[in-house]
């Protein structure tokens, strides 16, 4: 069986930035793989995973780049940001702290990636109904307040993961094509 190589139009590097533990590996997988990792330990020396997608005809490669828990350390560097069309900007529904250090990141991707990057406020864990520390019309409200758009997604059941990615994906390709 030969493998026949897809010609790729664009690559379109995304960044999946936010707090630690709010679930931005386990994203990242189920977009590039559609897998949930119960054990999840970081993927050291990993930098990135892609996913090819179709958009309006063109064969779009997108490139997912992980911090791989650099942030612990606040050590994400300008070469993480370098060349990012788009971003992921995670919080955890269930932690109030982590989305309440979402304009931290909104200020980070201002000062080190380009202008025109498209952001995507992400609420994840929204499978945790019950613990809920942060109100969808708050996240609402930052996000219009800030021009980024925004979506609820759980990684362990893949609500609205691909949903997300194919959004920014779009977006992107609409800025530059
Ligand atoms: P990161 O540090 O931001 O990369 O976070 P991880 O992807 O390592 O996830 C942190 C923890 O949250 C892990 O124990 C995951 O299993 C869990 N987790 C991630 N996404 C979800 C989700 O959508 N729902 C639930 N219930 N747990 C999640």
């Amino acid at each position: 069986v030969e493998n026949v190589p897809e010609k790729i139009d664009y690559v379109f590097k995304v960044v999946v930035i936010g707090d630690s533990a709010v679930g931005k590996t386990q994203i990242l997988s189920r977009f590039t793989k559609n897998e949930f990792c119960f054990d999840s330990k970081s993927t050291i020396g990993v930098e990135f995973q892609t996913r090819t997608v179709t958009i309006k005809t063109k064969v779009i490669k997108g490139q997912i780049w992980d911090t791989a828990g650099q942030e612990r350390y606040r050590a994400v560097t300008s070469a993480y940001y370098r060349g990012a069309l788009g971003a992921m900007l995670v919080y955890d529904i269930t932690k109030r702290q982590s989305f309440d250090h979402v304009a931290r990141w909104v200020e980070e991707l201002r000062a080190h990636a380009d202008n025109s990057i498209v952001i995507m406020l992400i609420g994840n864990k929204a499978d945790l109904v019950d613990h809920r520390e942060v109100p969808t019309e708050d996240a609402v409200e930052f996000a219009e307040d800030q021009g980024l758009f925004f979506a609820e997604t759980s990684a362990l059941s893949g609500d609205n993961v691909d949903k997300a990615f194919f959004k920014v994906l779009e977006e992107i390709y609409g800025v530059l094509c």
